[in-house]
């Protein structure tokens, strides 16, 4: 069955005459479950929610392919899945090789929690040449590809093996593509992680993550953290990506469709300075982006001349709303710079595609960049 398919039919109940169609969100602390607790599959609400495992099927179909069964595990947020692989992985005298420019909240959680207690934090170099060196004696790969905001494109198959082949394991950050538009278990990541607040879900109501992996052992100590730390979901929000999920196929047609669009609109203006997106042929991304995704995904980084243009454009914008964050079914945009740890140019707009339709949004820019 095509993934697409899978997806959509994501949040069905099993067929049972007079039940419900569709899954309901199980609200439980305590769950009836006398005697042996590993006679019951429920007991405990930090430690297993029905809600969740079905999110969680779903998720996994999500993330498997022909040849990969993925497991996964829901978290209250992108970042508490990022701890969790983490918390799992990294000890004193262990060391975590990220991109220089991923999302910037990883780094500054390796640089408050991590490094004080010893574990060596190092950049993954651009030149592929370079990379090998880098990647010596490392314990964990923390790859981010496309790269929030830059839209930087990684090679997961190649860097997958040379982590492997120094004997790290790999993570990659898989939110701002979602697990539709690229499998990276297939590809040879060891792990999947995910914020499922972006593109994912799409709705701009809800805060979650999940981590996937193909080799079920991985997710035991992830497992372990979860249940506890209590870094658990609420099984509202569990229903409530259960509802949104079934559109992404849709969702991220339209809004890759639209990105490709407005890329190349802005491409054709001689008051950008730089347009990145991996869709553009341009893009020095572009030939990998297009092996290792099916969708080039909603958002599309411009950089304008400063700071004062780029507040100038998101203040004339009136269709385009201005807003942190990706993903959702509305196009949004942000000056990236205004959060003090972001690295990115002081002109760099962060913009992401919605499903209006692509007049409307074209049009808005015009008037905006005027
Ligand atoms: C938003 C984001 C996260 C964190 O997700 P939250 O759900 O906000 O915790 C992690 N990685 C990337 C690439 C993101 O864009």
């Amino acid at each position: 069955m095509r993934k697409s398919t899978t997806v959509v039919r994501s949040h069905l109940a099993p067929a049972v005459n007079g039940e419900a169609l569709t899954a309901s969100p199980v609200l439980s602390g305590p769950f009836h479950a006398s005697g042996d607790p590993a006679a019951s599959a429920y007991t405990y609400g930090r430690f297993h929610n029905p809600t969740w495992t079905t999110l969680e099927n779903a998720l996994a179909a999500l993330e498997s392919s022909p040849t990969i069964a993925a497991k996964a595990l829901v978290f209250p947020s992108g970042m508490a899945a990022v701890t969790a692989v983490f918390e799992a992985l990294l000890r004193p005298g262990g060391t975590v090789v990220l991109p220089a420019n991923g999302y910037y909240t990883v780094r500054m959680l390796l640089e408050r929690f991590f490094s004080p207690i010893g574990v060596g934090v190092r950049f993954l170099p651009k030149q592929a040449d370079l990379q090998g060196e880098a990647l010596r004696g490392a314990t964990l790969l923390w790859l981010e590809t496309p790269t929030n905001p830059e839209l930087d494109i990684y090679d997961i198959r190649v860097l997958s093996q040379l982590a492997h082949a120094a004997g790290a394991l790999v993570a990659v950050d898989n939110t701002t593509a979602t697990p539709l538009a690229q499998n990276v278990l297939s590809l040879g990541a060891d792990y999947s992680v995910v914020s499922g607040t972006k593109a994912l879900t799409g709705q701009s109501d809800l805060i979650l993550g999940h981590v996937a992996v193909a080799q079920e052992e991985l997710l035991k100590p992830i497992h372990e953290w979860r249940t506890l730390s209590g870094s658990i979901l609420g099984p509202m929000e569990a229903w409530l990506a259960l509802r949104s999920l079934p559109s992404l196929p849709l969702r991220l047609e339209r809004a890759s469709a639209n990105a490709l669009a407005i890329a190349g609109f802005l491409a054709g203006r001689s008051d950008i300075l730089r347009v990145l997106y991996p869709g553009l042929p341009s893009h020095p991304g572009h030939e990998i982006a297009a092996q290792q995704m099916d969708y080039f995904g909603p958002v599309v980084s411009f950089v304008l001349e400063d700071r004062a243009r780029a507040e100038r454009f998101l203040a004339r914008a009136e269709l385009v709303t201005e807003a942190t964050s990706f993903g959702g079914i509305v196009t949004t945009a942000e000056r990236r710079a205004r959060w003090p740890k972001e690295s990115a140019h002081p002109g760099l707009i962060r913009m992401s595609a919605g499903c209006e339709a692509i007049e409307d949004i074209l049009n808005d820019l015009e008037n905006a960049l005027a």
